[in-house]
């Protein structure tokens, strides 16, 4: 047995592990170093919990343990990493649940501070439901629902919330303890339920920080340093993520969560035709050309082209000695970071990626931009359409490049809904296919 100072200072080691994870993970060459860390950090915490646990239900914590273990290591292998975005999105959800449900033990125990629990279980409850409904969007089966009266709803919600659990602080009603979940539940899906598809990120970010804050409330209420560091660390970091997701957006929170919008008008775009180009046309204007940036976005990742792609600038570089580089969009795909690691994970030279203000000024003397499944994070509506759920975000200024290539399956609109009138500029060309199988044809052609 290791005793409760032995305990702490494991828990200091664990901290300690955690942090140095988090800086680890600021850089792809670091990031494995980062994530093993870790997760030695966890093992041991949960280790040492486990051994000065004065429970009488071993064989009940350990066969949980294994069992959730087991799932997480399942789900792990077999998610492909298009669905990533979804689990993130979910395991914050399981995170919010689970300080609701440890605080609620915990109070019907009437082993705790009332006042730490109940910050935990409503925080908790907000990021669990707030979660789900993200998980929802981000799968595909929610589109945003902008209901009328949002504001006001939500306005009225909060305020029920608050009122609930002040009642509950006060009087220690339990009928207040539940209504107080309830709310909690039911704020953190209207709130995420109408915010518009392009701010997606940011919510993201938010219910991230409230996972951690909640752990963190119910680690004060349990006295548990583990739990109050570990909470605080994620809150911290999903709040400055936020905030940097925020600045990158051009947005407030208040505009996130409160403005409203009304969706692009698709009519005027069926009627318009686009001109289409083919893997032989991209192939010759890139091998001829100085200068090509290359924009990837979600239907990269979603077509697995990460490998194609690296395949194809090589060749562009070895054989016909061009300069290619690669632009990132802060919000490309479905997740922060999310095309950064799939071309890490392609071997992409990290010193050729570039994020949108250290790009955008070489899009003027770039011969060919090759748009790969990368829709919202080009559409020039976001500056001259303050009807568009895109507005105000900064774009990669693509159309500047001599020639545009949108690599896409159609004249599909992106995530946001919004509709893109770069398809139908004098230099674009489209080549409609999956992302993967065109770009294999280009690297045919070079
Ligand atoms: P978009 O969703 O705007 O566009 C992706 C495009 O890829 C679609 O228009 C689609 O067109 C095309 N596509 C899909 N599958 C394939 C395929 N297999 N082959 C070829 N093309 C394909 O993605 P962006 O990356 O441009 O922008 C990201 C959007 O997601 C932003 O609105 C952002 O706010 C939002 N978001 C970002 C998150 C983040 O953290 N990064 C989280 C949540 C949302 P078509 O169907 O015609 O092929």
């Amino acid at each position: 047995m290791i005793g409760f100072e032995g305990l702490y200072v494991i828990y200091l080691i664990a901290s300690m592990c955690f942090i140095l994870a988090i800086r680890g993970l600021s850089s792809p060459k670091t990031a494995r170093n980062g994530n093993q860390l870790g997760m030695f950090g966890m093992g041991l915490a949960v280790l040492a919990t486990l051994l000065v646990l004065p429970t009488r239900n071993d064989l009940g914590i350990l066969s949980a343990g294994f069992l959730a273990a087991l799932i997480g290591i399942w789900t792990a292998n077999k998610v492909k990493m298009t669905a990533l975005p979804q689990v993130i999105a979910l395991l914050n959800g399981v995170g919010g649940l689970s300080s609701v449900l440890v605080g609620m033990a915990q109070i019907l125990r009437g082993q705790v501070s009332l006042f730490d629990s109940s910050v935990g279980i409503a925080i908790g409850g907000v990021a669990f439901s707030g979660s789900l409904i993200a998980f929802f969007k981000l799968q595909g089966w929610l589109k945003n629902k902008h209901f009328s009266g949002a504001n006001i709803i939500n306005i009225i919600i909060f305020s029920g919330l608050i009122i609930t659990w002040a009642e509950f602080v006060m009087t220690e009603r339990m009928y207040a303890l539940y209504m107080l979940v309830f709310g909690a539940f039911l704020f953190g899906a209207t709130i995420t339920l109408p915010v518009g598809g392009a701010d997606m990120p940011i919510v993201i970010s938010v219910l991230n920080a409230f996972s951690g804050f909640a752990a963190s409330g119910i680690g004060f209420s349990l006295s548990n340093v583990a739990l109050i560091i570990t909470g605080a660390l994620v809150g911290a970091s999903g709040t400055i993520l936020a905030l940097a997701m925020t600045k990158a957006m051009n947005r407030s929170l208040v505009d996130v969560f409160f403005k409203t919008f009304t969706e692009s008008e698709e009519k005027d775009f069926q009627s318009r035709t686009a001109r289409v180009g083919s893997p032989q046309d991209a192939a010759f204007l890139m091998e001829n050309a100085s200068k090509v940036i290359i924009v990837p976005g979600y239907g990269m990742a979603s077509a697995g082209a990460q490998y194609a792609l690296k395949n194809m600038a090589s060749i562009l570089k070895d054989k016909y000695h061009v300069d290619v580089k690669f632009a990132i969009h802060p919000v490309a795909g479905r997740m922060p970071g999310h095309m950064n690691v799939l071309l890490a994970e392609a071997k992409v030279d990290y010193d050729k990626v570039f994020g949108l203000e250290e790009i955008n000024p070489d899009f003027e003397t770039a011969d060919v931009a090759y748009v790969i499944g990368a829709n919202d994070i080009t559409n020039p509506l976001a500056k001259t359409d303050a009807s568009s759920p895109l507005y105000g975000m900064p774009i990669l200024e693509v159309s500047k490049a001599k020639t545009v290539f949108f690599v896409k399956r159609s004249l599909g609109a992106g995530y946001s809904g919004a509709q893109n009138p770069l398809f139908f500029a004098d230099n674009t060309l489209m080549l409609y296919g999956d992302a993967k199988k065109v770009t294999e044809e280009v690297v045919a052609n070079l």
